[in-house]
């Protein structure tokens, strides 16, 4: 789950990292009272949404009087912003964030995500920031240092120096963002992130570090005992059907293929995916409604599955180990019903009373197509949208 640009500076400010000083505004109105009653004479203007790139799609503004504060917050206020890291999705924004414009001497990067490869949580610093880290990566690896920290024995001051010191900071900035790295990491664990990145975490006019951006992202399966972040989920921000999906404690991820799938358990659903490709097709999403499916989640299941207008055929691989084929096959067909399925079905069941879940199907006048196997499963499939 991601946060807000100001969320995740609030938390930020909770852990002692120097952000600027900033208040997040709903209308115009609000907006101007805001910089009115800042220590400021100007301040940037910044849409909230769960992306960045914000700066380039119009969402950050230097505003120079409090009329323009008021005219970038109308401007923003009720506009979608598109970039390269909403997945295809327009965002809309329904906040800004007033904030005091800072004299920037350089912009910097600073990120600490799970590191799966080397199974550890590794910062990322370089000091070419407030640009996109993957074109950095690109053009001039060497300017990207990296820091494992070691799960045992923690961060040690040290090896931090010895990053600041490599991108050439001064002694000053150096001791700075060693405190910058520590308090991140304790605020890592602390929370259960998933990854924090700033960028830019700039070196200011006094020569001092602040986070000018900040975007924290929390693990998910985490959430549960941290009531406190779990509030502040924004669901205007994520993609309708995942959202749905998540309300009903299902797993859906949409994707860009056509035949969608519907499967109990998470490894059968990937396997699932894996041999639609395989035959030539290219699954809709991944939904795996859990081990105990009942008829209402297959129902909201096929509702959410067909609200993504790409989807041709559907295609159900349930395995009745907990639950019982008969009562899937019952299931799905009121869900049909109720949901009125207008593409093909194909349904390929196993385990617990299978003959008797097929006989349901079959006996059924809907017009479900019934698989022997995974395999007849996925080439009814992908020869149902052709
Ligand atoms: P995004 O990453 O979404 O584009 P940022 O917060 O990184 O948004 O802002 C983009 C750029 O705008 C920054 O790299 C910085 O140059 C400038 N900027 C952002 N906030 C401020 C601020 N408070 N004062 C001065 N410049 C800012
Ligand atoms: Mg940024």
């Amino acid at each position: 789950m991601n946060f807000h640009e100001y969320q995740s500076k609030d938390l930020f400010a909770e852990y002692g990292i120097p952000v600027p000083h900033g208040k997040v505004a709903e209308t115009p109105e609000e907006a101007v009272k805001i910089a009115q009653e800042m220590d400021a004479d100007m301040w940037v203007v910044k849409a909230q949404v769960h992306a960045g790139g914000r700066g380039k799609a119009g969402g950050v503004k230097l505003a120079k009087t409090l009329q323009e504060v008021e005219q970038y917050s109308k401007d923003m206020l009720g506009m979608k912003i598109e970039t390269y890291q909403t997945g295809g999705l327009a965002l809309p924004v329904n906040q800004v964030l007033i904030t005091e414009a800072a004299d920037i001497e350089k912009e910097l990067y600073l990120s600490l995500l799970v590191d799966r490869a080397n199974k550890c949580l590794s910062f990322v610093v370089s000091a070419e920031g407030g640009v996109e880290i993957e074109e950095v990566a690109k053009t001039s690896p060497e300017k990207i240092h990296t820091l494992h920290v070691n799960n045992e024995e923690g961060l040690f001051p040290y090896a931090c120096r010895k990053v600041g010191f490599a991108m050439g900071l001064t002694a000053k900035q150096v001791g700075q963002l060693a405190k910058i790295m520590i308090a991140l990491h304790k605020m890592f664990h602390e929370n259960d992130l998933a990854l924090v990145e700033v960028n830019p975490l700039i070196i200011d006019d006094q020569q001092n570090l602040i986070a000018l951006d900040a975007k924290v992202g929390a693990d998910e399966n985490a959430l549960f005992r941290h009531k406190k972040l779990a509030a502040l989920r924004d669901v205007t921000q994520e993609d309708p059907a995942e959202a749905k999906a998540h309300e009903h404690e299902l797993n859906y991820i949409k994707l860009d293929g056509d035949i969608a799938c519907m499967v109990n358990g998470a490894g059968l659903a990937m396997a699932t995916m894996d041999v639609i490709k395989l035959k030539g097709g290219e699954p809709a999403n991944f939904l795996d409604v859990g081990g105990g499916a009942t008829a209402e989640r297959v129902a909201i299941a096929f509702k959410i599955i067909l609200s993504d207008p790409n989807v041709k055929s559907i295609l159900v691989n349930i395995f009745g180990g907990i639950v019982r084929c008969d009562l899937i096959a019952n299931g799905i067909i009121s869900a049909i019903e109720e949901v009125g399925v207008e593409v093909p079905i194909i349904v390929r069941l196993e385990g617990t009373n299978v003959n008797e879940g097929k006989k349901i199907l079959n006996e059924s006048n809907l017009s479900v197509i019934s698989a022997d196997d995974l395999d007849d499963a996925a080439n009814k499939a992908v020869a149902a949208i052709q």
